[in-house]
């Protein structure tokens, strides 16, 4: 779509003129009003001004989404979909020069049914993952998509990056959670599939394709989610391993002894504990020493027996947790711990997990890899790649959904070293061959965007990128949805 600039202008308005008939004049954003919606979280992908969208269009509702879709189709103008912008790969913001309007779907944020006996959720793509949480809570039921955005994201971008977080290791990830979807293809056309079946066997599934494609295949409007019982007992503490290769073994033994209870088991360096702290002074670390291997835990229950108390006074899973920490820690697993003792200790140590990110954005240039590896080749991932980064000036400071194999391995400058004079890309090379090599994956749970394309022109097996380019073409003929998103330019 090269288009050139007086056509562009042209087009551009005839279209808003379209939308603001379609949508009201207060849905079709223009100017200086469409800033809120040209930045993300992350402040790193911001639109030069040949990328600046035409207009930020809010739709309400399903079918105006639809009709959006099929003026943009006929108008040659791209559509970048747009949630919460909490994304970390810039994928809701426009690039490639390319004439477009955002859809933002923070109009359509509508809890639309909750079924307590089928425990699920029906919501449309603008709510914000903690209403969806709080709409569960009400009705006494779990939806336990759980990450530190949760305040600000929305669920259409959840689904549209399939996103991951703390509690994957019991409910999976989004695209587990999801039993249907409703979305916009790009000739306009409505998919629903909203009926929350838990089998349905009859051809492709359209939600998988959605999920985890970033805007690049279809505009999610809604879907319906299966629930999980409120647990009736939590608890949480936080632990020092002796060795990172002991991880899974340690993990296993807490399963084991609690009959499969945990929910998050989450890597803490002492590098990221100190940082967070530093960050946030009203935040206290969990162990006295800092422990190099650190392990926040949560495991929790349903079940009435586990509530029940103990002789002690303490729940059953409490004193379970505390009988499989003694026994670890009498054979040499771990060195330390603490089990919080009240429901503000237990949040506090959520807090600590999940101001990370935010620590890493106080604390000054640092580069995120969002990793995954199979469990048993973490400990060595991190012994061949952690000298290399030392030896060229960086350190790194890693945190991890250590239960799923995901590392958020983050690098910063070693002391005495200019961040602007290291060498980012050998850095990013020696990861990325290491990684492949020891079969991991250099998106866990952020997607692609417009940051990781090199990543995934040079690292997906080159069959895969064809059978991906394949499914694009065919659901999205031209090329619509998201430009310069997800797929790196086969001509570039
Ligand atoms: C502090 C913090 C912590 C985080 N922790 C985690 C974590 O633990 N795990 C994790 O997985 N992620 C995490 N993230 C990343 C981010 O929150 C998720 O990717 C989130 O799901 C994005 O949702 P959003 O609504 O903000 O989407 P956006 O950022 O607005 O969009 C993300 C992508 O989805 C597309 N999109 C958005 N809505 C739709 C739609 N309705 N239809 C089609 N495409 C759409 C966009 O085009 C874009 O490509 C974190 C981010 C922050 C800032």
């Amino acid at each position: 779509m090269k288009i050139d600039n007086e056509i562009r202008v042209r087009t551009g308005d005839c279209l808003l003129d379209a939308c603001r008939a379609l949508l009201g004049e207060e849905r079709v954003l223009t100017g200086t009003s469409m800033d809120p919606y040209l930045e993300d979280w992350t402040g790193r992908f911001i639109p030069s001004t040949q990328d600046r969208p035409h207009a930020v269009l809010r739709p309400r509702s399903t079918t105006e989404v639809a009709a959006v879709v099929r003026l943009c189709a006929e108008h040659s103008i791209a559509v970048v979909p747009q949630g919460g912008r909490t994304g970390l790969c810039g994928g809701a913001l426009p690039v490639v020069g390319q004439p477009c309007v955002i859809l933002s779907l923070d109009g359509m944020a509508t809890i639309r049914r909750i079924d307590t006996n089928a425990r699920t959720l029906t919501v449309e793509a603008g709510v914000v993952l903690q209403s969806a949480q709080a709409a569960a809570r009400d009705k006494g039921l779990v939806f336990p998509l759980t990450f530190g955005a949760q305040g600000s994201c929305m669920i259409g971008g959840a689904l549209a990056t399939n996103a991951g977080g703390s509690n994957v290791l019991r409910y999976g990830n989004t695209r587990e959670l999801c039993l249907g979807i409703e979305a916009v293809l790009a000739d306009g056309s409505i998919v629903s599939d909203l009926g929350g079946l838990r089998k349905n066997n009859t051809g492709y599934d359209l939600r998988h394709l959605l999920i985890g494609s970033e805007g690049t295949l279809g505009i999610i409007t809604a879907a319906v989610f299966r629930l999980a019982p409120e647990p009736r007992v939590r608890v949480a503490g936080f632990m020092a391993l002796a060795q990172l290769d002991t991880a899974a073994e340690v993990l296993n033994r807490m399963q084991d002894c609690t009959g499969g209870a945990a929910e998050a088991f989450e890597f803490m360096s002492d590098r990221a504990t100190e940082m967070i702290c530093q960050a946030f002074p009203d935040i206290r670390p969990p162990l006295e020493s800092p422990a190099p291997n650190g392990i926040f835990f949560e495991l929790a229950s349903s079940r009435v027996s586990d509530a029940a108390l103990d002789t002690d006074g303490s729940p059953v899973l409490h004193s379970a947790v505390l009988d499989a920490l003694g026994t670890l820690m009498d054979e040499g697993f771990v060195t330390d711990a603490m089990i919080a003792q009240s429901e503000q200790q237990r949040l506090d140590l959520w807090r600590l997990r999940e101001s990370v990110l935010e620590a890493m954005m106080h604390h000054g240039p640092v580069y995120p890899f969002d990793i995954s590896l199979p469990l048993s080749r973490i400990a060595e991932f991190l012994s061949r790649v952690d000298p290399v980064m030392q030896q060229i000036g960086f350190v790194h400071v890693t945190v991890g959904h250590l239960g799923d194999g995901n590392l958020h391995y983050a690098l910063t400058a070693a002391p005495g070293h200019d961040w602007n004079a290291l060498p980012l890309d050998a850095a990013r090379t020696v990861i990325l061959d290491v990684l492949t090599e020891l079969g991991g994956a250099f998106s866990a749970e952020h997607g692609i965007g417009q940051d990781k394309l090199d990543a995934m022109r040079y690292h997906k097996q080159p069959a895969q990128l064809a059978a991906l380019r394949a499914i694009k073409s065919a659901l999205d003929p031209e090329g619509i949805f998201n430009p310069g998103k997800l797929l790196p330019d086969p001509h570039a």
